[in-house]
């Protein structure tokens, strides 16, 4: 029987980022859901963690159903403003997310690099803005099927590694999302073999540029048509610490059972 790799001081993370789905209301349904289905299969929430991305409108009722129920979850926002406030219409502040009890943001997810144009100078700058409002960004990297024709599967995320971390210079608690653009939404997951040469290489950027401490406490998630299908596969890797999971965190029987991963037969 194969073994669950994950390494010791490293929390597997299973992330739900919801992307523009579940209003408010939806959202209130569906956590209380998400909680009770996984206390009632009786989820140890201290062997894999789980949160929620919803969108911005929904972050005050999660937070206050969270917090009111003592729910185990955590969540975060699928965005954050570099600025700290201002004249920036439409646009969210790392405060606004610290005062929602938010503990994680994600950035440079490949549909704002893609659809709103994201350049890596961006990103870093927002992944400052995390940091300084305690929020731990999940900072998301990948290659599209052309840069991975092209350069390869590690060359584009490991550059946009370093590019996100250009002002991150402590000790800083981050994670990192490896997604293959050309994995995300289409069905065609990478296989674990695949996610766990990037994730090493990924984890080999960290140690260069922040220490191994820093590198050996990082989660580094693999994302891009994660099931319940497939998450074992890739939680066996040695340097795969968890999931984001895009569609099928709109599954409540789905995503309660990625959470699983750890039941499922052969691990
Ligand atoms: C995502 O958008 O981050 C994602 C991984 O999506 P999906 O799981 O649907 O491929």
């Amino acid at each position: 029987m194969a073994t669950v790799t994950s390494q010791p001081g490293r929390t597997p993370l299973i992330a739900g980022n919801w992307k523009m789905n579940l209003d408010h209301l939806q959202a209130i349904a569906f956590v209380q859901k998400l909680a009770w289905s996984l206390k009632d299969a009786g989820h140890d929430f201290t062997s894999v963690e789980v949160s929620v991305f919803p969108p911005f409108t929904d972050l005050r009722s999660v937070q206050t159903l969270i917090s009111a129920d003592k729910l185990p979850l955590a969540f975060g926002a699928q965005d954050v403003s570099a600025h700290d406030s201002g004249a920036y219409t439409g646009e969210i502040s790392g405060a606004f997310l610290n005062a929602l009890e938010c503990s994680y943001v994600i950035i440079g997810h490949s549909e704002r690099r893609t659809l709103h144009g994201e350049t890596d100078e961006q990103v870093a700058d927002k992944v400052a803005a995390a940091l300084r409002h305690n929020l731990i960004p999940i900072i998301c990297v990948g290659e599209t099927a052309e840069d991975l024709e092209q350069h390869g599967p590690s060359a584009v995320p490991v550059a946009q590694l370093r590019g996100a971390l250009a002002h991150v210079t402590t000790a800083a608690d981050i994670v990192v999302a490896y997604e293959p653009v050309w994995a995300i939404g289409s069905g065609q997951a990478a296989t674990p073999e695949q996610a766990e040469q990037v994730a090493a290489q990924l984890r080999a950027v960290l140690v260069e540029l922040l220490g191994q401490d820093v590198a050996d406490k990082t989660r580094i998630l693999y994302g891009g048509s994660v099931k319940a299908a497939n998450i074992a596969g890739f939680m066996r890797e040695p340097n795969v610490d968890g999931a984001l999971v895009g569609g099928a965190s709109l599954d409540l029987a789905e995503f309660a059972s990625i959470v699983r991963y750890q039941k499922h037969v052969g691990l």
